[in-house]
Parts: C-alpha cells; structure tokens; sequence
C-alpha cells in the first residue's frame, strides 16, 4: 500500500514488481508464478478495515489465481481482516516456523534465515572460508530482517556494524549483539568483508560502487541495482553481489509452505537450498565472465521455462499466477 500519484504508477509498480515475484519464486524452485497488487494509498491515513474488506473480496473474485501476503506498508493483522472474505491470503498462519518457534506467519525470519545462508554462500565463494568468526559485516537498516540477520551473524561469531534511521532499532543492536554504531554516511564505504543492504533498494548506484570496500554485496532489500547495468559495473570493481531476488527469498518459500502445511523441517530444507543457488550463480559467473544478476535472471528463466513446459502451461499464463 502506497500513495502512488497516479494509476499509472501504481501500474508501472506493480508489474514491475509482478515480474520480480515471478523470477524470484523460479529462482526458489517453488511451484508458483508471480503475482503482485498494490493498494493505493497512504497506509498511515487511508487504511480501514472497510478498504481492506473490500480488497479481500476482490482476491477472493480472482478465485486463487493470486494469493496476497504482506509487504510494504501492510501488515500481519490487514491481511487478516481480507482473510474474513477469502482463503486467498497468505502469510498470517500462527504456527510453529522453520526455526521450531512460534510463529504468527511473518516471512521476515525465514527471509533472514535465508539471506543468513546466502551470505555464508558468497563469503566460501569469496574468500574460501567456512568459518565466519571475525567476519566484518555492516548493515544498513536493522528492522524485521536486518535484526535477526544481524542475530545470525553474531551468533556466527562476525565483528557487525549497523546503522538505522531510527535510533532505537539501531541502539537494540548494540546493546544486545554489541553491534558497533555507523553513519548514513558510511555505513555502505566501511573496510569491512561484507555489506548487508537491509532497508531499502537503489543503494547500489554511479556514486555508491566506486566507494564500496566490501568485496561481498549479500543484503535482504529489494531492488539494490538503481539500473541493470550497476550489475556489471560491480563485478568490473571485483566485488560478489548477491542477486536480492536470490537472497531474500527465504520468506516467499515459508509463505509458500505454510498454506501446504509442510513441518519446519522441510521449510527449513528449502530455505537452506538458496546457498546452493547462490553457489551455482557465482560458479556460472565465473565460468562465462557474466556478472552475477544477469546469471539469476537466466537461471530463473530456465527454471519457469522448464516448469511450464512441463505443467503444459504458456508462460506468460503462469506468470499472472500465483
Ligand atoms: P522493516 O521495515 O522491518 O526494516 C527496514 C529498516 O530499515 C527499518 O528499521 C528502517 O528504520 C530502516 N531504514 C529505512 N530507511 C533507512 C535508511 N535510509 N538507512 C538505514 N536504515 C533505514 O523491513 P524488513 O521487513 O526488515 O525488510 C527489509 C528489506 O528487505 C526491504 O527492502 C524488504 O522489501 C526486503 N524484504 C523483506 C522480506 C521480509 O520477509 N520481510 C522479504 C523479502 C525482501
């Protein structure tokens, strides 16, 4: 939900977004297509149990064809008022998650799970270590995923910087993982081995990948290249970008799983499987001299291709699925 000026931004949007749904779940090796809506709005003044309501009656019209979870400026409980008119929602199951705890249907710490694996994937390939004790990693935005990536990788044994535009999440980080405080500023240009992107997209750009120290790019949030081309740019700088649709996909397969009802051993499985993934993108990189998000893209493209020739579907049709 956003307060898009027009329809044909929100249009713009939401295919935009559509598409990335589609190669992200390909790349996830999950049986969906990519689907997307957007509600316009400013969800701090314009949300009402009425709008959501009515949103949810219009999922249910669609008749399963597109399943909705949350995402930017909605939330666990607004999907549960769509819930009251369809099954069609998804993400709001309380159950036990992937991780043996409680869980009220939040992707964000599978998706953190997720970028956690992904990361360990880019450092063995990088640099050749297994062991991430002393590992230096910065990350910029220590919300939902940020935190317990941030968690991950303490645990783990890595030195963490942080920054966040909001004070108390970054001060959380600090007194309990004894995180080290960065800057707006400099918190992507520290002379760390990783930088972790966990807020917000376009940060990868012209001015950003010249500065950049980190020889490993692996974050959660959407979106890091502000053009395709910022892609090849990084690698001619020597620097392994985890493609963000391959990192973060963590939450779209416990999303998946959980209207399967599959156990937390199984979603846990799956999400360990993004290393794989990330593993072949680097090797397949290396082999062609291609950079890295381009070889996702492909990579995606012939797991659908492969997928709907199989299900004896057009491509475009399961595309507007799920
Ligand atoms: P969130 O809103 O919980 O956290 C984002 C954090 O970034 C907040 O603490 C916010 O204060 C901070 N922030 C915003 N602007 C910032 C800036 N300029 N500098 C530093 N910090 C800033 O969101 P989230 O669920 O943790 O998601 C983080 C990113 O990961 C988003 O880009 C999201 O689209 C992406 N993502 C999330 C999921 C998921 O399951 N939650 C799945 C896939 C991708």
């Amino acid at each position: 939900m956003f307060p898009y000026a027009s329809d044909e931004e929100a249009l713009r949007d939401v295919l935009r977004l559509s598409r990335g749904m589609t190669y992200k779940s390909a790349l996830a090796n999950l049986d969906l297509g990519g689907g997307k809506s957007v509600i316009i709005g400013d969800p701090r003044k314009q949300k009402s149990d009425a709008l959501l309501e009515a949103m949810g009656r219009h999922l249910e019209g669609l008749g399963g064809q597109y399943i909705a979870a949350e995402d930017s400026g909605t939330s666990v409980p607004d999907l549960k008022v769509m819930g009251r008119h369809t099954q069609h929602v998804a993400g709001i199951a309380s159950r036990i998650g992937f991780d043996g705890n409680p869980s009220n249907g939040d992707p964000s710490p599978a998706t953190a799970y997720g970028t956690f694996i992904g990361l360990k994937a880019a450092v063995k390939h990088k640099l050749g270590q297994d062991n991430l004790s002393g590992l230096k990693v910065a990350i910029q935005g220590i919300g939902n995923v940020g935190f317990r990536l941030a968690k991950h990788l303490k645990e783990a044994g890595a030195d963490l910087w942080v920054y966040d535009i909001h004070a108390e999440n970054m001060q959380r980080a600090i007194d309990e993982l004894g995180a080290k405080p960065a800057s707006a500023e400099d918190i992507l240009f520290l002379p760390v081995d990783v930088v972790a992107p966990c807020a917000m997209g376009a940060v990868l750009n012209d001015r950003s990948i010249p500065e950049l120290k980190a020889g490993i790019v692996a974050g959660a949030a959407n979106n890091l290249l502000d053009r395709p081309e910022h892609d090849a740019m990084l690698r001619q700088h020597n620097i392994l970008y985890a493609p963000d649709f391959a990192i973060n996909a963590g939450g779209i397969i416990d999303v998946f799983y959980e209207r399967k009802g599959a156990s937390p051993d199984q979603v846990r499985a799956h999400v360990d499987t993004i290393g794989d993934t990330l593993t072949e993108i680097f090797n397949r990189s290396d082999r062609t001299g291609l950079p890295t998000g381009e070889i996702a893209n492909e990579l995606a493209e012939e797991r659908f291709r492969k997928h709907t020739a199989g299900a004896g579907l057009a491509p475009e049709r399961l595309a507007c699925a799920g």
